[in-house]
């Protein structure tokens, strides 16, 4: 962890509306921070197909261009719940 990315924030998500929000938040910093996008179940931003969550467990991983932190976002879309969290 360095100071570039000292400032992401952890997210905790309840809801499909908190997703959408981190999701959009992981964007960008993906486009506006130069944040890498490591992996994921799909691209960032299509986790939803024709309304449809793309998988019960959706996940995507991403690092910090500086120190190559990573970032691990994970959402169990059948309960609802997860998270953006820092990768120890
Ligand atoms: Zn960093």
């Amino acid at each position: 962890m360095c100071n570039y990315c000292s400032n992401v924030k952890e997210l905790e998500i309840f809801s499909p509306k908190d997703y959408e929000q981190t999701i959009e938040y992981i964007k960008e910093l993906i486009n506006k921070e130069g944040f890498i996008f490591v992996e994921g179940t799909c691209e960032v931003g299509e986790q939803k197909k024709n309304g449809l969550w793309v998988a019960d467990v959706i996940h995507h991983i991403i690092k910090c261009p500086k120190c190559g932190q990573e970032f691990f976002c994970a959402v169990n879309t059948y309960r609802g719940g997860g998270s953006l969290k820092k990768r120890s």
